[in-house]
């Protein structure tokens, strides 16, 4: 809801909030914050709270530092964790330069920008109901620092709770519906230690914070239970990685846009080229939506994750998956994505995808209604099935020919983002691994 300057003036002196933090997300997906006193409140109303962006890796230069935060009222929640010196509010904010215009480095402006495209396309939203993974590990108790143990059952350390890790996400369940989130289900996943928590969908902006503020509030409960949770994709071999399936629909005046009840397994038209828009860009979106090096050692076969681009309405393993719910539910479901994305970005990505197939008329190949994984290379060549990127490098090697990708990052945050990911990906090949030291050392 859109409150008013003196509803916010109210909310914060009735719940004694006593400090201010200001919430926008960098390229990374990393939430940065600048916490001031509340007696900046007015001045924050009145859109004139600057900050040094020149501090926020790969925003912007030394010579453009002063930014501005135009706070969005909507956002605007009070932390039910405050102690005895008050309570802190935070608010999502747009980063604006000094001649107040939206700054095209925040992924947040993009995405609102990408939106307002949509609009005018015809549609009234894009709907996201995401599907978070995580891992909760131990922290040490000496140092305090994360470690990989896990604290199921099975783990050495039995004198613990055995089910700490489920009170921890009940826990968090809670906090987050105190929050106003409505989750929807809540489970223990196929990896020990490793959880979900799906909450209801909502408009492409405030599913993105949504996420953003859940990852807040599952690592800020996790701690109380002296365990890490991490969103990292694959923290450990052998077992599944983390993912965060996206669940997505546009909506028009009449509603869900990709229901049609007179289709073909009762999609609309524009069901079916959105579907070919992702499908065609699926390679080259995996760079954004899959944004480490650790990502792919996620997209491996063998453990639920996606590794080829193709679609189903019956079988649960490709990457793209229609559910069978219609309706008002009718959703392509993208399964790639990790919850190390960056949502504003993935979210801006799967749309723009979209949105080209509905331009231009994108069929999608046919569906391929078999279990992929049981299928060799000839048969998958045959039926014109391609691989995901396997590795970051060939992940921004695709993003790279992509103009369409251009356009749903603009090309401050395109530009930007390749840049650092190639340093990222010419840091880690530099590294030797135990691996390869334990496969090769005495052979060779
Ligand atoms: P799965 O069967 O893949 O485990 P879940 O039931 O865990 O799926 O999650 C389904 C998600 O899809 C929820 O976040 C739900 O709110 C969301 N969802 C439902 N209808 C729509 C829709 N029309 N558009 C986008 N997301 C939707
Ligand atoms: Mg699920
Ligand atoms: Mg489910
Ligand atoms: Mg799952
Ligand atoms: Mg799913």
């Amino acid at each position: 809801r859109q409150y008013t300057k003196d509803e916010i003036h109210k909310m914060a002196k009735e719940e004694n909030v006593r400090f201010l933090r200001l919430m926008f997300t960098d390229l990374f997906g990393t939430i940065k914050n600048v916490e001031v006193p509340v007696s900046q409140l007015d001045k924050l109303l009145d859109n004139k709270l600057m900050f040094d962006g020149s501090s926020i890796d790969g925003f912007v230069r030394i010579e453009e530092s002063d930014m501005y935060l135009y706070p969005d009222l909507s956002t605007w929640m009070v932390f039910p964790w405050g102690n005895e010196h008050g309570k802190i509010a935070r608010v999502i904010c747009e980063v604006y330069t000094p001649d107040g215009k939206p700054f095209e480095g925040d992924p947040r402006n993009n995405l609102i920008r990408l939106l307002k495209e949509m609009r005018e396309a015809g549609f009234t939203d894009f709907n996201i109901g995401p599907e978070p993974e995580f891992f909760l590990f131990k922290l040490d108790p000496a140092t305090g620092k994360p470690t990989t143990n896990l604290n199921d059952k099975g783990s050495y350390f039995d004198l613990a709770p055995m089910d700490l890790g489920e009170n921890c996400r009940r826990d968090i369940v809670l906090e987050l519906e105190n929050m106003g989130f409505d989750v929807e289900a809540s489970h223990h996943e196929v990896a020990p230690g490793q959880h979900e928590i799906d909450f209801k969908y909502a408009d492409a902006l405030a599913a993105a914070d949504n996420i953003q503020t859940f990852k807040l509030v599952v690592k800020t409960v996790a701690r109380k239970y002296k365990l890490h949770a991490t969103f990292m994709p694959k923290p450990l071999d052998g077992i599944n990685g983390s993912g965060m399936h996206l669940n997505m629909s546009l909506f028009h005046d009449k509603g869900n846009a990709f229901y049609d009840e007179n289709n073909d397994l009762q999609l609309s038209q524009e069901a079916y080229w959105f579907l070919g828009g992702l499908l065609k860009h699926a390679r080259n979106f995996t760079a954004i939506c899959d944004p480490l090096v650790n990502s792919y050692k996620r997209l491996v076969p063998g453990f639920e994750a996606p590794v080829y681009v193709a679609w189903s309405a019956s079988n649960r393993s490709p990457l793209i998956r229609v559910p069978s719910s219609r309706g008002l539910s009718t959703r392509l479901e993208l399964r790639s994505v990790d919850p190390s994305a960056n949502p504003y970005l993935a979210i801006a990505a799967v749309l723009e995808a979209g949105l080209d197939g509905i331009r231009n008329k994108i069929d999608p190949p046919k569906s391929i209604d078999r279990n992929i994984y049981r299928m060799n290379e000839k048969e998958r060549k045959n039926n014109n099935i391609i691989d995901l990127p396997s590795t970051l490098h060939n992940a921004l090697k695709a993003l790279e020919t992509d103009e369409v990708m251009e356009k749903a990052l603009g090309s401050h945050i395109y530009q930007s983002f390749l840049e650092a990911k190639k340093l990222e990906w010419a840091s880690y090949r530099q590294q030797v691994t135990q691996w390869e030291r334990d496969q090769y050392l005495e052979q060779y």
